[in-house]
């Protein structure tokens, strides 16, 4: 005989496909001997066989739920309809993956005339007997006659209205039952019949509901979407309700095993006496915290604490429970994984390990590398309340307070002065580069999550909104209006750009702090992963942090950051301007201290790890001024003072604008092509870089730097890039009479480098993946002008499943980067390869690099800590099976 009905000391936690994820969960905690309220659960083969037999229940079910119902009553001592004692269960829904779309619960089921009687004797209260009731029947009615609730709370208003009461607390018994005739009469009323006062009546016409629920049209629309089969059907749970009002032995809590927000190994939560579930939520009544329990009930208290331990073993996690004390009886209502901050993520694992409970994988499984954001910024304090002043996107996390300022000049002379500010752009450019570095935080009103000011303010881990589309940047008037508001020079204002929220004033803040566990937990990640982490950076204060936070190398200096010092602009764009030769190595030799200086000071800070440099890469006209700028400007002074100098100059100046000016710079006269026409630039980078070897050399220090050629498309581009390096190592070796090593190798961020890429690795020690432009030339889409127009309804659309400048497209770029690794190294076994895209601080990307074989990953120094982590994670989840739950909050 087909087996239909469980009890819930029947099943266990595998049998999801029978008795669905809520009954197989509930079966597992009865069958561990936890004082789980008894109750039984109808299986999804039921559910089918009720289809089947068109939409009725059939008869082996029907004397099987009978079967069960009675062996519930024994367990319970109470029967379904006994007017003295009644027994009144809850009915819920139950598939095998959890549908939104299903049946609501049905609680309180077998409540009639006669049972609310006995109810209101039993509880001593009267009052809550006829609430229950009411509820009862209006929740009856609701999911499984399917009368519209609008008409019951239509009549309790009117109720309450005649009464003169401002709420349902002030209604007595007597009310509730004058509201319950008016309820009755709304059934009689839609449905021509009475109220069902026979609770097996009510019970197997809620199992009919719960079944006819399957195939409601949410839940339909739900399956397709979700792709479940139709098949599966649905399990029906029948629980008998435990009362936490039935006096001043009874009670009512939630609770956590483990600290929450903190980790800390202690119990943490609330709990009311003579309360129901309801009255915890509702916040009329101020719960007592959990330790209190121990003096109001220590048998009690002492039972909860040991269920607790047992449930942490058991499931080897941080649960959330919730229990009920039914006249000094403890009972428990549910148990899962507990949701958690970051912090005590990281504090759960590793005591857990200590404990012995979970192993070092298990516990680098269990924190979610992206969460960690959060502990390595600066954050506002929860306890102040945030009153928002608009929300644009969460660029780079973090949170800034300081005066509105709206360009990079007056940012870097405030900030001189000691003043904070927020820089407030429309969007910036490279040449707001000194603005982002004094200013505390960066607020843009268009540009997306990888527009200029979102990526280097991750670079240098300052916090940034982009995209603030409400703000209105009048940046000549210097004010922002957002709708009615107006914000001036000066104004304090605080963003978070972990959330994107804008606020006026100051808000408190909390300092990021490396906790031991934390330390301790990426030591552990470090012991696991194959893939080396490495830290993009630009000068020594970014190397520091790198360092700190455990690179081991620099993946990426862009050199071209060096050049946008303001004290340097003038000189490099004296390079730009040169006519001849000679010229520009006049400014090229100036150049070349400053260069080298930071090179020496990257290479201190490093300790002898690998540094990747990146030769100059953007467009020369980056380091001009403005077009439009510099023609108003020379307007003005033809006009004001024709024969000044000052005008001559910026003719000039506007001259060699108009030159540099390209239609598409991204593909324009950029990277190694600059390179190929002016030689000179690379040349002079190359010996900077060597001169800073040889001279830390003195100092027994052994530097190998990288020296990566950017942009690189065919192979004869880079070996005549290779060659103007090597001509220049072997000139400063001459000239210092030191010897030193080093590698030439180059970025792959062109389809074209990628399919050729056996070519080119003749050529290369080193490939490093630009996923970057590789994802722009891939796709053929302009980072910025995809962000800014169409990138946002793609993803919304799902014409792509997430932006590919965020998340590595593993099936399209993916493809050209293991293409090239491979190709790479049929000519070079064992070739060095990396990544330094902004891909390499995201978690699932890395989890692509370690499948590629590549050695390494680079990520703004602040993501270091977050790409150790996901590094370990790959190496676990693929050599061990092993697959990461994450429950935070
Ligand atoms: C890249 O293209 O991925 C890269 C790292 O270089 P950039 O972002 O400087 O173009
Ligand atoms: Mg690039």
């Amino acid at each position: 005989m087909e087996k239909f009905v469980y009890l819930f000391n029947e099943g266990n936690g595998t049998m999801k496909e029978t008795l669905g994820g809520k009954g197989a969960n509930l079966a597992e905690m009865t069958n561990i001997g936890l004082p789980v309220p008894h109750g039984f659960t109808i299986s999804t083969q039921a559910c089918n066989a009720y289809y089947e037999a068109g939409k009725s229940i059939p008869s082996l079910v029907e004397s099987q739920v009978l079967v069960a119902l009675s062996r519930l009553e024994e367990k319970m001592g109470k029967k379904l309809g006994d007017p003295v004692d009644p027994l009144l269960v809850s009915v819920r829904s139950g598939s095998v993956f959890s549908m939104p779309g299903m049946m609501d619960t049905i609680l309180n089921l077998g409540m009639n005339d006669e049972t609310v009687e006995g109810m209101g004797k039993l509880t001593s209260n009267p009052r809550f007997a006829y609430d229950s009731y009411r509820r009862f029947i209006q929740m009856f009615c609701n999911v499984v006659l399917d009368i519209n609730v609008y008409y019951f709370e239509q009549l309790l208003e009117e109720t309450r209205e005649q009464k003169g009461y401002n709420s349902d607390p002030e209604m007595t018994a007597e009310d509730w039952k004058e509201v319950i005739v008016g309820y009755k009469g709304i059934v009689k009323k839609h449905t021509r019949k009475d109220f069902p006062q026979d609770p097996k009546e009510q019970l197997f016409l809620a199992i009919n509901a719960v079944f006819d629920s399957w195939n409601n049209q949410r839940a339909i629309v739900y399956r397709r979407l979700n792709k479940i089969p139709d098949h599966l059907g649905t399990a029906v749970n029948i629980q008998s309700m435990v009362f936490g009002n039935m006096g001043n032995d009874s009670g009512t809590g939630v609770a956590f095993t483990r600290n929450p927000s903190t980790g800390e190994h202690k119990l943490y939560g609330e709990y009311l006496i003579n309360a129901q579930g309801e009255d915890v939520v509702a916040g009329i009544r101020t719960p007592q915290p959990i330790q209190t329990l121990k003096d109001e009930m220590p048998g009690v208290y002492q039972q909860f604490v040991d269920t607790c331990k047992q449930l942490e073993l058991h499931y080897q996690e941080m649960q959330d429970i919730e229990f009920t004390v039914e006249k000094g009886k403890l009972f428990i209502l549910q148990t899962r994984n507990g949701k958690r901050t970051a912090q005590a993520a990281i504090r759960i694992a590793v005591e857990m390990v200590e404990e012995g409970i979970i192993d070092k994988q298990n516990a680098l499984l269990r924190v979610d590398p992206e969460q960690l954001d959060q502990l390595l910024h600066r954050r506002i304090d929860d306890k102040h309340q945030r009153v928002l002043l608009a929300k644009g996107l969460p660029a780079s996390p973090g949170a800034a307070t300081g005066q509105v300022v709206f360009d990079a000049d007056e940012a870097e002379q405030l900030s001189a002065e000691g003043k904070k500010v927020i820089l407030v752009r429309p969007e910036t450019t490279p040449d707001d580069i000194h603005g982002i570095v004094a200013a505390q935080g960066i607020l843009t009103s268009r540009g997306g999550m990888t527009s200029h000011a979102a990526v280097v303010a991750r670079g240098m881990g300052k916090a940034c909104i982009c995209g603030c589309e409400a703000l209105k940047i009048d940046v000549k008037a210097k004010q922002i209006t957002v709708e009615d508001q107006v914000i001036v020079y000066g104004d304090l204002i605080t963003i978070d750009g972990s959330t994107g929220e804008i606020m006026l004033g100051e808000i408190p803040m909390i300092e990021p702090k490396l906790s031991d566990e934390f330390q301790l937990l990426l030591a552990w990640a470090d012991q696991e992963k194959k893939i080396s982490v490495r830290a993009n950076a630009d000068n020594p204060v970014d190397a520091r942090k790198a360092f700190e936070f455990g690179a081991t190398g620099i993946g990426l200096v862009r050199t071209e950051h060096m050049f946008m010092d303001a004290a340097r602009v003038p000189i490099v764009q004296k390079m730009i301007l040169a006519e001849h030769y000679s010229e520009r190595k006049e400014s090229l030799a100036q150049l070349l201290p400053m260069q080298q200086s930071d090179f020496e000071g990257i290479f201190e800070e490093m300790k002898g790890y690998p540094v990747n440099i990146r030769l100059l890469d953007p467009p020369l006209h980056e380091f001009l001024p403005n077009k439009d700028e510099l023609l108003v400007e020379v307007t003005k002074l033809q006009i004001q003072n024709p024969t000044s100098p000052e005008l001559q100059e910026k003719e000039l100046l506007l001259k060699k604008v108009r030159q540099l000016h390209e239609i598409n710079p991204m593909l324009g006269h950029r990277g190694c092509r600059l390179g190929l026409t002016y030689p000179e630039i690379y040349e002079m980078q190359a010996k900077a870089i060597f001169y800073a070897v040889a001279t830390l050399a003195d100092n027994g220090a052994e530097i190998q730097p990288e020296i990566m050629i950017p942009l690189v498309g065919h192979v004869n581009e880079l070996k005549r890039m290779r060659q103007v390096v090597t001509d220049a190592a072997v000139a400063v070796q001459e000239e210092t009479g030191k010897q030193f090593q080093y590698t030439i190798g180059t970025m792959i961020e062109i389809p074209r480098a990628a399919l050729t890429a056996d070519q080119i690795a003749e050529e290369a020690d080193f490939f490093s993946f630009g996923t970057n432009d590789l994802t722009q030339t891939t796709f053929g889409y302009s980072r910025d002008d995809a962000e800014g127009k169409f990138l946002q309804s793609y993803i919304e659309e799902k014409v792509l499943p997430e932006n590919p400048f965020a998340v590595l497209d593993q099936n399209g770029v993916g493809k050209l980067v293991e293409t090239a690794v491979k190709l790479g190294r049929t000519t070079k076994p064992g070739l060095k390869t990396g990544i330094c895209g902004e891909h390499g601080g995201e978690k699932s990307s890395i989890d692509f690099c370690y499948r590629t074989g590549l050695d390494y990953v680079s990520c703004s120094p602040y993501r270091v800590p977050l790409a150790r982590l996901a590094a370990a994670q790959a190496t676990i989840r693929h050599q061990s099976n092993k697959n990461e739950v994450f429950t935070t909050a």
